[in-house]
Formats: C-alpha cells, structure tokens, sequence
C-alpha cells in the first residue's frame, strides 16, 4: 500500500469526534456533542465525557520528570541488605546484576538488567518521545506512533519481573545460608518509578497522535 494511498484513507476514515460524536468509556454508546462542545454527559449512563484526556500533555510531562527524578535514587540506592555468616552487604540494582554475572547466575543477570534498568528507561524515553512528537505536531507515521505506545502499555507488567526476581534470590540466599535480607531505598524508589510511569502511560492520550493529520485534511 502506498503512502498517497494511506493518507487518503485516512483522510476518509470515520471517527466518533469527527462525526460530532462523544464515546463513553464506561457504557460504550455514542452521545451526540453540542455544537463547539468539547464535553459533554453520557445519553444512556449519565457519565461525563470528552473528546480528549483532559491536560494530558502537562500531566504526562509532569509524572515523566517524577519518574526521571526517581530513576536517579532507584539505581544509586541499594535495594537490598544483606546479612549472612560472610558479612553484612549492600547491593544497587546493578552491583546486583554484577555480583549475579560473576557468581554465574548470567540468566538471571540480564533477566534483571532488562526489567529493572532496560525497560524503565526504554519506556520513559519511549513515553517523552510521543509528547515531544504530539506537541510539535509531528506528522510523521502516527500508525507507527501508535504501535509505541500499544507497546508500551502492554510492556508495563514486565517490569513487575523484578519483584518475582527479588522474592527468588530470598528464597536461594535463605536456601543456601542463614541470611537475612532486607530491601533498601532503592527498591522503594525502583518502586515508584514502575507507578510512575504507569501512571504517565495512562495521562498520555494516543488520539493526540492523529489530530495534526485531520487539520490537515480538514
Ligand atoms: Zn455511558
């Protein structure tokens, strides 16, 4: 298919903004906008409705700069005391992975190095990526754009394989000797960057992708 043939296509495709329509998230049904109206309540479930996520470029942006920030503690912070019959020792997210590397566990050191050091940073500068894009009005590949952030969404859970890492190195430490661990700082803070950038995942609207073509078209 070619490019002329896609932008044609896409001038002709129907959407329920477009057609003055407002879709409710909740119930599904259609209501009919006010003229000029950019909100407006459900027909069928009396919901309140809008053509977009309200401010979602400055609240994607604001919960992006939190999740940066606290990205830093997160990696420089250890996320695990460790008390055994060799000593006491404090590991970061990646000594971690350095100490799995040479102790031979290489599995379970890129298993770590990509859900706690790959994919947060990879969806974060993903994530700014389509606001930079979105506020510049880019036209470019707003199909390929979507394909990012439906990655994105549905890479979120993965970074959740950490905490099934963290809980399987307990289990072998308190196999192996009489150990204590404790998690540190930097797991709360690791913590708080997978909400984080949950939660900037969700502010982003991917509809805003496609606007700059409709007033192209229009
Ligand atoms: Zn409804």
């Amino acid at each position: 298919m070619g490019e002329s043939d896609r932008l044609t296509r896409m001038a002709f495709t129907r959407t329920a903004g477009r057609l003055g329509l407002l879709s409710c998230h909740l119930c599904n049904s259609l209501t009919e906008s006010a003229p000029g109206a950019y909100e407006g309540r459900c027909s069928r479930c009396g919901s309140h409705l809008r053509f977009r996520k309200p401010d979602s470029i400055t609240r994607t942006w604001a919960l992006l700069i939190a999740g940066y920030l606290l990205f830093i503690p997160a990696n420089l912070l250890p996320i695990m005391h460790t008390n055994s019959l060799f000593g006491a020792q404090s590991d970061t997210i990646l000594s971690g992975v350095v100490y799995l590397w040479t102790s031979g566990s290489w599995h379970l050191a890129v298993i770590v190095f990509i859900a706690s050091i790959l994919v947060p940073s990879a969806k974060l500068v993903t994530l700014t990526f389509l606001v930079v894009s979105v506020q510049r009005r880019s036209t470019w590949d707003p199909l390929q754009r979507t394909n990012m952030y439906r990655i994105l969404e549905s890479v979120g859970r993965w970074s959740m394989l950490d905490i099934f890492v963290v809980a399987m190195l307990v289990a072998l430490v308190h196999l192996q000797t009489l150990a204590t661990i404790r998690a540190g700082a930097g797991a709360v803070a690791f913590g708080a960057v997978v909400v984080v950038t949950m939660l900037a995942a969700m502010a982003f609207d991917p509809r805003l992708i496609w606007d700059p073509r409709w007033t192209r078209h229009e």
